[in-house]
């Protein structure tokens, strides 16, 4: 699958935890198509189901053919908790794209942050060759398809339909933000962004032929 990365625009990234200044911030876009990013989905059967994106139309070099659009959105809380009961978040996708949850008996031991993210629209540009293999925490590491940046060791999920390998279709790092940056005492600017797990990475994958996407996080 292609690799592209997230673009965000100057306003956004000062209310991201990231230096701004970095390459992998200014990587350019082949084209003016804009995609949503972040917002609640505004969903009346599942009021905590967060947009991370919707891909409309999906964008060339990506590998989805059983839908022309989708929209990968997930509870946080559900995302962080699947873990700690040994189970994975999976959402089935109607052939709009748009999700609902596949999995139910995720338990939630802990509470978590179910804010959105916020909403913006954002570009996708190719990855430079240089940032093929970007480490963690390096600049803008947020981005579709190509090699994931693992914070720990390669994990995969099988689709828990077909059973087989999914394929890795997103990464999320914990810099983008939840609420508007603010201005301490010491006059210091404090950034409130999402967290996954203590502050990593969230991994999307994808089955075309169930139209299911599966999420992990990694954190160190
Ligand atoms: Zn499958």
């Amino acid at each position: 699958m292609k690799s592209l990365h997230l673009i965000f625009n100057s306003d956004y990234l000062d209310k991201m935890e990231i230096d701004k200044s970095h390459p992998s911030c200014n990587i350019k876009s082949q084209n003016d198509i804009e995609y949503l990013f972040g917002g609640s989905l505004n969903d009346t059967t599942d009021p905590n189901l967060n947009r991370l994106i919707t891909l409309s139309p999906i964008p060339e070099g990506v590998e989805i053919s059983s839908v022309s659009k989708i929209t990968l959105g997930i509870d946080f809380e559900l995302l962080f908790n699947s873990l700690l009961c040994d189970n994975y978040l999976f959402y089935k996708h109607d052939i709009d794209g748009y999700p609902s949850l596949f999995t139910k008996d995720i338990v939630v031991s802990n509470e978590y942050d179910k804010k959105p993210i916020i909403l913006t629209k954002i570009k996708l540009g190719e990855t430079p060759f240089e940032w093929t293999n970007q480490e963690w925490e390096d600049g803008n590491n947020n981005k579709i398809g190509g090699n994931p940046t693992w914070v720990q060791e390669p994990e995969y999920l099988n689709c828990p339909c077909c059973k087989e390998k999914m394929k890795f279709l997103m990464q999320l790092n914990s810099d983008v933000p939840v609420n508007e940056p603010q201005e301490l005492n010491d006059g210091r600017m404090y950034k409130d962004t999402i967290m996954f797990g203590s502050g990593g990475m969230c991994y999307v994958y994808w089955c075309d032929n169930d139209r299911i996407s599966g999420y992990l996080w990694q954190s160190t």
